[in-house]
């Protein structure tokens, strides 16, 4: 199968059937595609995730869209710029940035095109016409005007905010992407006083070298050790600054003392209480991560470092009361995992904050696969605190396209017909600052990758490029992505959208679950469970592969199981075998008039499988869509349709069938494994239907009603299958020869089985095949066996005599006799019941003695005299 996948993997690069038709009449269905981020090697979750909107891809345009889905790739950013550190061996800052930036862009080349050939070793067929990377000029030049409008609208903002702070990689740090760890800390009592009555008060925390910045001392408001002491003020040990102490509601009276004080800024606690009570805001980290002037005897001293200073001093002068070990939740920084701080540093930001609710109503209008992923977007933009903080300390990424006064600092925004524009090397729309005449210095902050992810829909849809083809390609249909990223990509592309058109992105968002290792953790070199899927296709295939990926739910996670590629290797060549015989054995003709009855059984299985698999697809279950249809095609079409008209090929109500069935049930699996189906398609089937590639064909709609037909030729299949069973216990061969069958039935199906009384004797090659009315079966009862299980309980010490009784009687008599209730036994009257004896039955035709078996609506008889 190796060799053919790779033949086809050429040849529809020469067909180029995923290219989008800008010609086209037909409807659009349009794909945001999440571009593959271009810093290394694809893992099992994305091959998996690539793979689900290949098959939403495929199955569209065989339902008869223009498909838009486009090959794209992320290309900005701290991931590819932290690698390229590691290649050079050195600190992007020691780099100059022209050249690191150059360097970047070349190890971006080098993992897009291994990653296409991935993507194409995956059979997923992404349209290079409508190719972009988020990193060429073309491209940023739209997040430049993006950012540019959202100016004009008042959205954007400079200000002195606290950020999350990485000082390793010296950059601001998006909410989203702090990572929490534990860690082991201290928690250190120290002794303040209260400045009006000159009591102690102990306060405890972990960030004893935060006291220079301290602002207030806080207290729930019912704790009733506190109450005395809201309105005074304490005063901090070593810096003696004094601050009021005050009720809030957000303190946990479990915690240390009960009493907290805060700073700004240890946590992110910390930072809303300041802004909520209007506290001051003291500098006490820089941007390296070292305590400033502002810090007194700390200052200068790495974080960690003046911690345990202060915790010396506080010692040296009897101030520190106690310290307790404590495990505490660390926010680190996702890249190096370095805690992060909160710093001051001035900022760019989006407004977004207070259009939590305009987000949720645009949300709304989006269909959400599955729907209660909906609910994590709310949660988190309910959970906001401040707004986006679009502005990095980086080199490779989109510049900012501002230009600043560097006398009175007024911001110059790029003209709109300036993009793309580089502001550290082309020239401000005016020469001088406006305002007072000064030197305009251009911007070297760059624009947080999101902001240019968040408008890929924008610029899938032409905006700003191309009116006329954004309105016709905008909203996009759909966007599929993982739930870990609702609320940075899904949720900054909805607000984007909403500032920037007014309309939801998308009409429909599906989200992705992980996928696990084999162990069902989460992949991680550590443990030894990652499984490269290029591995998985190197042994198995691609199909196979695409096979699992079908199998896996959206909105969950996933373990990977090698059984599921084996059962889809089993499957590809089940697929295989079945069209071989198929496709030999049939023809593309019209219906004929004469059909028999497994023939319109087949076919109406076959339509329900259909519609049924049509709407799981409709509504993103590729996995239940591929159950019906393998469901169908193993214990339908291969297993019963097919092994009962081998002895009737060359008919024409057969061929019509094998066609429309085989060559259906082929189409329908072709957006899941596009290899397999092709390959049987073009050896099998193209002589009949002539299209170039099975891809080019339609998604099979079958409307073949035969409800009468299909329960009576459940129960000729029934029969078949009975007689296959017999046949294999005896250890007959299917082929072999078994000489004599009854079966037995009423009715309808009594008629059914004598008009289909060859097929079933052709197709299990019966000697002699005799079809009776069923009350021609004759029943004896040969024995009662006691069951002493029953017996005991119910008898107690009378159990001998009443086996006893059993044996003297005749079976059927003795049997009428249980029904009854109460026999006597010995003179006593004693309660009994049917199932007190297992009853056996001999069962006979004629006098001829047959082993039976129930088969549907029909019984089959095997002589047991042979
Ligand atoms: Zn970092
Ligand atoms: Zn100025």
């Amino acid at each position: 199968m190796k060799e053919a996948e790779e033949r086809w993997r050429r040849e529809w690069r020469k067909i180029g059937y995923e290219r989008f038709d800008w010609g086209s009449e037909k409807p659009i269905y349009s794909i945001d595609v999440p571009p593959r981020y271009a810093s290394g090697r694809l893992h099992i979750g994305h091959a998996t995730h690539y793979t689900h909107q290949d098959i939403i891809a495929r199955y569209k345009r065989m339902r008869g869209y223009n498909v838009f889905f486009p090959l794209c790739f992320d290309v900005n950013g701290m991931p590819i710029e932290v690698q390229v550190e590691r290649k050079l061996g050195k600190k992007m800052r020691d780099v100059p940035r022209e050249e690191f930036v150059e360097e970047c862009r070349k190890f971006a080349d080098e993992k897009i095109e291994i990653m296409k050939r991935q993507f194409e070793l995956l059979g997923i067929w992404m349209d290079e016409t409508l190719y972009y990377r988020t990193d060429a000029e073309y491209y940023r030049r739209i997040t430049q005007l993006s950012f540019i409008e959202m100016w004009k609208k008042g959205l954007v903002y400079r200000g002195e905010f606290p950020v999350n702070w990485c000082p390793r990689c010296g950059t601001a740090i998006a909410d989203a992407e702090l990572e929490y760890r534990e860690e082991e800390t201290e928690l250190v009592y120290m002794k303040f006083k209260v400045q009006e009555t000159g009591e102690d008060l102990i306060i405890a925390s972990t960030r004893p070298e935060l006291l220079c910045a301290i602002q207030m001392v806080a207290v729930h408001p019912e704790d009733e050790r506190y109450r005395g002491l809201i309105g005074k003020h304490a005063v901090a040990p070593i810096f003696n600054r004094v601050v009021e102490i005050r009720a809030e509601e957000g303190v946990d009276p479990s915690f240390g003392t009960g009493a907290v004080m805060v700073c700004t800024f240890g946590d992110k606690d910390d930072v809303r209480m300041v802004f909520k009570h209007k506290l001051g805001i003291t500098r006490a980290i820089d941007r390296d991560g070292r305590m400033t002037e502002e810090c007194g005897l700390l200052a200068g001293l790495p974080v960690e470092e003046a911690r345990e200073r202060i915790k010396e001093e506080l010692q040296r002068r009897g101030l520190l009361v106690k310290r307790e070990k404590m495990v505490h939740n660390v926010a680190t920084c996702w890249r190096c995992h370095t805690p992060v701080e909160f710093i001051v540093t001035p900022q760019w930001f989006f407004k977004t904050r207070e259009f939590g609710q305009e987000v949720l109503r645009l949300a709304d209008e989006i269909r959400w696969f599955p729907e209660h992923m909906k609910k994590r977007l709310r949660q988190w933009v309910e959970s906001l605190d401040w707004d986006w903080v679009i502005s990095r300390q980086r080199y490779f990424a989109t510049p900012i396209p501002v230009w600043i006064c560097e006398d009175c600092g007024y911001v110059v925004v790029a003209r709109e017909d300036q993009p793309y524009v580089d502001p550290l090397r082309d020239p401000p729309p005016v020469e001088r600052c406006p305002r007072c005449g000064g030197r305009l210095r251009g911007s070297d902050e760059v624009f947080d990758t999101w902001v240019d992810s968040s408008i890929t829909p924008l610029y899938n849809s032409f905006w700003r490029r191309d009116e006329e083809k954004f309105e016709k390609l905008f909203p996009m249909s759909l966007r599929i992505q993982s739930h870990d990223i609702i609320r940075t990509w899904a949720y900054y592309t909805i607000i984007r959208s909403m500032f920037l058109t007014g309309k939801r992105p998308w009409n429909d968002i599906v989200i992705d679950g992980f996928i696990l290792g084999p162990d069902g953790r989460p992949m991680h070199a550590s443990w030894g469970n990652v499984v490269d899927p290029l591995e998985v296709i190197e042994e198995f295939g691609a199909d196979p592969f695409r096979y699992f990926a079908s199998k896996t739910t959206p909105g969950e996670d996933t373990a990977f199981r090698y059984k599921e590629v084996v059962r889809g290797s089993r499957l590809v060549q089940k697929i295989w075998n079945a069209s071989l015989f198929a496709g030999r054995n049939s023809d593309n003709i019209e219906m004929p008039k004469r059909l028999r009855i497994l023939d319109k059984w087949v076919l109406h299985a076959y339509s329900r499988a259909m519609r049924e698999a049509t709407a799981h697809m409709d509504s993103y279950r590729w996995d239940r869509a591929m159950k019906v249809l393998e469901d169908f095609f193993w214990g339908v079409f291969a297993d019963h349709y097919i092994e009962a008209v081998k002895h009737r090929l060359g008919e024409e109500n057969t061929k019509f069938t094998l066609f429309t069935v085989g060559y259906g049930i082929l189409r329908a699996f072709a957006p899941f494994l596009p290899f397999v189906t092709e390959d049987a398609y073009q050896n099998f089937f193209r002589d009949k239907v002539g299209l170039e590639s099975i891809h080019l064909a339609s998604w099979p709609t079958p409307d073949y009603h035969f409800p009468e037909e299909a329960r009576l030729g459940e129960t000729i299949k029934e029969v078949i299958a009975a007689i296959r069973r017999e046949k294999a216990e005896r250890g007959l061969s299917p082929a072999t020869p078994i000489p004599r069958v009854l079966v037995f039935a009423r009715g309808e199906v009594l008629e059914a089985l004598k008009a289909e009384a060859d097929e079933i004797a052709g197709a299990m090659r019966v000697g002699e095949l005799g079809i009776e009315d069923l009350s021609a079966l004759e029943r004896r009862i040969s024995a009662l066996k006691p069951n002493y299980a029953t017996i005991g309980p119910l008898l107690k010490g009378m159990t001998s005599k009443f086996v006893q009784w059993l044996r003297e009687g005749e079976p059927g008599e003795r049997l009428e006799e249980l029904r009854s209730g109460q026999i006597v036994l010995d003179g006593v009257q004693v309660r009994v019941h049917e199932s007190m004896v297992q009853v056996v039955e001999e069962w006979s035709y004629a006098g001829e003695p047959l082993k039976i078996v129930k088969a549907g609506e029909a019984v089959v008889g095997f002589p047991t005299r042979r």
